[in-house]
């Protein structure tokens, strides 16, 4: 009888995972799962242990569906990919494995480990899968075969594709055998933090019913509302999405189902446009692996002189800066472990071009908080924040903090929320605390702001261009 193993990574569900269903595919198979957690490496990438708890909670949950089909899951902790590379080869030995099925990962790597555990498992057959993502890297390329640098021509090849060929989703496999029962609490020598479970769906079954209810409910009226973060107007699911316990292709054929325009540009079109994002930056790393290495895509930025100011990022790690819309926005974060995407490039535009901090520090600031923590989006969104990217903003183009705190959360309701000690300022004047404190002549237990806007944006734009020169 064949064995197939499954190796799981960021792909922890049942549903719609293109590797397990193929384990499963032949029906007098032996099927055995697998997972290696890392704490080393994640240590090393500044894991959020936010994000830790959840893996956690997916990982449990995982092995429970498993159980309930009869597969049971081989779980190890294991210092590096080198041992996790050893750990496969001893367990196919140990089982008599025939067949090694995987998704892909697309970090460099990740990829890298991949090619040499190919070579390495004689014997044995390895199948991989383009899982993550709705479309294949290199299956949406420019006409003369490359990779698109800028967004809007990718997404417009990308929804042509969609048109031609949706790409499936495939069933949960079917039970294969007695459920396994007294499953053991699976956890991991890693600093973890507790999560909102309102918030953020701590199982398959509830990262579904999130989706449902979001299509369904709101995906219709994203557009409107997705750049308010007083108002619940976006998804959530980035954390479901980056660790894998729901599919792009499930979040494709639930918004396609509820807003069958989207396609066509109607109802949903923007939801699905920030999915396509989502697969840009995917295949753009396959393509330019230097960006795993925090390398910026354009190379002349790597010129700017950064400054070192240790007291400045400080204040814009813990929401002190004096600007209010930045500040709320880092308290969300760290409070949460999640930032709405909005402040996201607020915040960052705020740390690259107001405090001329290397953008790098911000990317792995970011990584060390969000619960959504992803190598190839967080990179993404920092080099487009920070104008070094593709489809970058020019770097002559810098967000002011107060106007963009006055058109997107006209009245404070957000800034309240989260930095309190504004709360007995109008909403008029709310945005330019300092301004209102001299005029009453108060004194606020809030700062002033750390840098004068208009004169860090000359320094910025002095700084960049002499870099573009160098
Ligand atoms: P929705 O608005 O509901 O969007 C649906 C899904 O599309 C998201 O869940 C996410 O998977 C994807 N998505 C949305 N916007 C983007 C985008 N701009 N780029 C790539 N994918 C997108 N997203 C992460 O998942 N992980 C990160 O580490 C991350 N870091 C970021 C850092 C910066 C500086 C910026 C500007 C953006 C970052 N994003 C990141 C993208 C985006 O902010 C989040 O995906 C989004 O805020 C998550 O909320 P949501 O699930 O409600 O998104």
């Amino acid at each position: 009888m064949p064995t197939h193993l499954v190796w799981f990574r960021a792909d922890l569900r049942v549903h719609d995972n293109i590797a397990l269903a193929a384990a499963c595919r032949a029906k007098d198979a032996n099927v055995l799962a697998l997972f290696m957690a890392t704490p080393e490496q994640w240590r090393q990438h500044d894991m959020a242990p936010r994000q830790a708890a959840l893996l956690r909670a997916y990982l449990n949950d995982l092995q429970h569906s498993l159980a309930g089909k009869g597969i049971p899951l081989i779980y190890k902790e294991v210092n590096d990919f080198a041992a996790q590379l050893q750990t496969v080869q001893e367990i196919c030995k140990q089982h008599e494995v025939t067949h090694l099925f995987y998704n892909y990962q697309y970090e460099f790597n990740e990829q890298q480990r991949d090619r040499q555990l190919e070579k390495m498992l004689e014997g044995v057959v390895c199948e991989g899968f383009d899982d993550s993502v709705m479309l294949a890297p290199g299956s949406v390329m420019t006409g003369n075969h490359e990779m698109y640098k800028v967004f809007t021509p990718f997404k417009n090849a990308f929804i042509k594709r969609l048109k031609e060929a949706l790409p499936e989703c495939v069933a949960a496999p079917a039970v294969r055998g007695e459920a396994i029962k007294e499953l053991p609490e699976l956890t991991f020598d890693y600093p973890q933090q507790p999560f909102d479970e309102a918030l953020f769906p701590a199982d398959e079954k509830a990262a579904i019913a999130q989706l449902r209810q979001f299509c369904k409910q709101d995906a219709g009226y994203y557009d409107a509302r997705r750049d308010f973060p007083a108002i619940e107007g976006t998804s959530r699911l980035s954390a479901c999405l980056a660790l894998g316990a729901i599919s792009p292709r499930q979040c494709l054929h639930r918004l396609l189902a509820e807003q069958p325009q989207a396609l066509e540009g109607g109802a949903g079109s923007v939801w699905l446009n920030e999915l396509i994002w989502r697969e840009f930056y995917r295949h753009l790393m396959t393509f330019h692996p230097g960006l795993c290495k925090h390398r910026p895509f354009i190379g002349w930025t790597d010129n700017v002189k950064w400054q070192s100011n240790d007291k400045q990022l400080k204040a814009w790690k813990s929401g002190q800066t004096g600007y209010p819309i930045v500040d709320a926005a880092m308290r969300q974060l760290n409070e949460t472990g999640w930032m709405h995407n909005r402040l996201r490039m607020i915040t960052a535009s705020f740390l690259v071009k107001d405090l001329l901090i290397d953008w790098r520090i911000g990317e792995r600031y970011f990584i060390s908080q969000l619960i959504d923590g992803d190598l190839a989006a967080n990179n993404g969104g920092w080099q487009w924040a920070a104008s070094t990217g593709t489809d970058a903003a020019p770097y002559f183009r810098i967000f002011n903090p107060t106007t963009q705190g006055q058109k997107f959360d006209a009245d404070g309701e957000f800034i309240r929320r989260w930095v309190p000690e504004l709360n007995g300022i109008p909403a008029k004047a709310i945005h330019e605390p300092w301004a209102w404190a001299d005029k009453q002549r108060v004194k606020l237990d809030y700062p002033r702001p750390i840098v004068d806007h208009k004169q860090a944006r000359v320094a910025t734009l002095a700084a960049y261009e002499a870099a573009r020169k160098a």
